[in-house]
């Protein structure tokens, strides 16, 4: 209840809003006294009450349009910017040579990108191979890209490759090489079909909101492909933001090799009122596998949301282990 001074016998604020079109403040008053600064002070207050109904509508204004902003560059990639000038790369004799891209236009996953880098100049190093990192998409041209036995999308979101080089990159797949894929990767910010049927093999729906980040327990799948799945853990505990899919690969034709209950995890993914997404894939809920596509290889696991992922050691050698399965 507000509280007025003596002076004022009543005070009624009224609020109209007219076809939701427009609002305006009515202050009615009678008063005990009538001198100029009693007047001069409900002036005031007439003032200071219009300038806080108009701050509090501005801020849900803005609010509402950072929010937009903010889901419009999730979900497309903003600003979209391609790069088309060939970086100069030295590739040195007798190493397998990885590209390793990290553009992102849609979400960033700044702290696992940075994570990352570290980790693969590590793995680089003890297998003897050449890693080029870039964030600048020149490089998908097909002289260069037929240098690479592997290319990594490390968390590219967004569209980060025009449509004359996603043809150079479906070309180098279906005549041999590798596409590897990081966590957001998979999500549904590139607007490419060839790259979600042949890589992911499902549809992004959403991330589990509440809470983003869970405890899983990953568990192996049988697997025969004995290169992907050496030295790795049978069962491991880890925190991630599980991606939830409308489909599930496995009736895509891929083959799962670690999956998490879906069942034992918390999927809901509303955001505010704007979509139902209070929904999972069920107990059989995959988070890495892998197809064939024409004489290549693609490869995706959902895991990698943030630099935990690269503290764990079978993620590491996860993805070390796909490296190793496409050379
Ligand atoms: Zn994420």
């Amino acid at each position: 209840m507000l509280k007025f001074p003596f002076y004022v016998r009543w005070v009624s604020l009224k609020i109209n809003i007219r076809n939701g079109r427009d609002t305006f403040i009515s202050v009615k008053f009678d008063l005990s006294q009538n001198n100029k600064s009693t007047i001069k002070y409900l002036l005031d207050m007439k003032t200071w009450l219009r300038i806080f109904v108009f701050s509090v509508l501005l801020f849900i204004v803005l609010a509402g349009a950072l929010l937009a902003g903010f889901i419009y560059k999730v979900k497309n990639g903003f600003p979209v910017s391609y790069d088309t000038e060939i970086p100069d790369i030295h590739f040195p004799q007798n190493q397998p040579a990885i590209l390793l891209f990290s553009k992102a236009t849609g979400y960033r996953h700044g702290s696992s990108i940075e994570a990352s880098k570290i980790i693969f100049e590590n793995v680089a190093k003890r297998n003897n191979w050449f890693v080029y990192q870039t964030e600048e998409g020149g490089v998908f041209n097909a002289e260069q890209l037929a240098k690479f036995k592997v290319v990594i999308f490390n968390n590219s979101t967004g569209e980060v490759i025009n449509d004359e080089q996603k043809k150079v990159l479906e070309d180098y797949v279906i005549n041999g090489g590798s596409l590897i894929g990081v966590h957001g990767a998979g999500d549904d910010s590139h607007h490419w079909d060839w790259y979600q049927q042949n890589i992911l093999g499902a549809k992004f729906s959403h991330h589990p909101l509440s809470p983003q980040l869970q405890e899983a327990e990953v568990m192996m799948e049988a697997v025969r492909d004995t290169i992907l799945t050496k030295d790795l853990p049978v069962r491991w505990t880890h925190t991630d933001e599980w991606y939830v899919f409308f489909e599930n690969p496995r009736s895509k034709g891929f083959t799962i090799i670690y999956t998490i209950n879906g069942d034992k995890i918390i999927p809901d993914g509303n955001i505010l009122w704007l979509t139902d997404k209070n929904f999972g894939m069920g107990k059989d809920h995959p988070v890495a596998w892998y197809r064939l596509t024409g004489r290549g290889r693609t490869f995706y696991t959902s895991i990698g949301h943030d630099e935990a992922a690269w503290k764990q050691e079978p993620f590491v050698r996860l993805i070390e282990n796909a490296i190793k399965a496409s050379l």
